[in-house]
């Protein structure tokens, strides 16, 4: 399921979490778009499931589900960072996206990004973008770079579709923006000077996060990037949960302040826990492609350390990988690869020495 700009209310997430526990495998999984998915559906339950969420406003056109790619800064409004609030920006794209037939032809690979101007969302190269460069001022990004050209507010929503637009007439058989040889090319208008965009996402920090109103929101990350059902339960009842990218939510807007994360709703806001920068695909038994249970093995290997993000998948399709450079955990006919870039670092025999391999790896950049 889609959510632009991460964004669940509490309606919407009680409808999701019900339909994980009654139709699905009980858990919700965090994607790396920021998106959801319920697996494990039997045979004929996706009527179903359509159907409920559909009735709360998560399937607002059959037709555009596949390209509502939509990524916005999780704390834009909240916690007086950023140069500007992007959350209406996020409904105007959303309805305007939806609203142009013609769009529903674009690949489901493109993203759209709406960064507030601190670089988290624009980190993350997307198709097209708009990234707060002033509190009314947008820089137009196509295909992860900073096109020159320039756009109000009032303008951006408007500029990006023109952008997709333009992408939809010559892009053969291309499925990014930056597979074309000149993605600014597709901007018309007159382009002044590019700014560099920042290649490394500023992440939500882990943890209670002052907001700007008073109030506090909590930012944890979820082990592994699946609630599962006792998770859903502690999360019932919050007024909004939002999605971020980096498989973590945040439950903005609280005046109650919980004692412990884990007790409350099983996040992690430790930045130094084993399990962050860690992610795996979703693996046995929910990927019929998968060779072994990747996540039971990446929860078993985990080891202090820090370094780059590691990624393991059950198959060489690589799920869910982490934008950036990382290490990567592949299972193979052979056992698991540990691999950095196109280089294959380790072949390890078994999982102790794969978690030391990773370890080392993790640690060499
Ligand atoms: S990487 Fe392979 S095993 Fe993992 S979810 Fe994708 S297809 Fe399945």
């Amino acid at each position: 399921m889609r959510l632009p700009g991460g964004r669940l209310d509490a309606v919407a997430f009680a409808a999701l979490a019900d339909a994980a526990v009654e139709l699905g495998d009980g858990g919700l999984e965090l994607t790396s778009r920021g998106n959801v998915q319920v697996r494990g559906l039997a045979a004929g339950a996706e009527r179903e499931l359509s159907g409920r969420l559909h009735a709360v406003g998560l399937l607002p056109s059959v037709t555009h589900e596949r390209v509502r790619n939509i990524v916005a800064s999780p704390l834009s409004g909240r916690d007086g960072r950023g140069l500007v609030d992007v959350r209406p920006l996020v409904g105007e794209l959303d309805a305007a996206l939806c609203a142009d037939a013609a769009l529903a032809e674009l690949p489901g690979r493109v993203l759209f990004a709406l960064d507030d101007g601190r670089g988290d969302v624009i980190a993350l190269r997307p198709d097209i973008g708009l990234y707060a460069v002033a509190s009314d001022l947008f820089a137009l990004v196509v295909g992860g770079i900073d096109s020159g050209l320039r756009v109000s507010g009032g303008e951006g929503v408007a500029a990006m579709l023109g952008v997709a637009r333009e992408f939809l007439r010559v892009r053969g058989g291309r499925w990014r923006v930056a597979e074309l040889d000149d993605p600014v090319g597709l901007v018309a208008g007159v382009r002044g000077e590019s700014v560099e965009l920042p290649a490394v996402a500023v992440r939500p920090p882990l943890g209670l996060v002052p907001q700007a109103d008073g109030r506090v929101a909590l930012s944890g990350l979820v082990p592994l990037g699946r609630l599962d059902s006792a998770q859903l339960t502690g999360l019932r009842g919050v007024a909004e949960l939002i999605v971020t990218p980096w498989r973590t939510v945040v439950v903005p807007d609280l005046t109650d302040v919980p004692h412990s994360l884990a007790g409350s709703y099983g996040l992690v806001a430790a930045p130094d826990s084993t399990w962050a920068g860690l992610t795996a695909c979703a693996g046995r038994p929910g990927c019929a492609k998968s060779l072994t249970d990747v996540r039971a093995d990446a929860a078993a290997a985990r080891a202090p350390g820090g370094g780059l993000a590691v990624h393991w998948t059950g198959c060489d399709r690589g799920c869910g990988r982490p934008a950036g450079r990382h290490v990567a955990v592949v299972a193979t006919p052979g056992g698991y690869e540990v691999r950095l870039g196109d280089e294959v670092r380790a072949r390890p025999e078994d999982l102790t020495a794969t978690a030391a391999a990773v370890a080392t790896t993790r640690r060499s950049e």
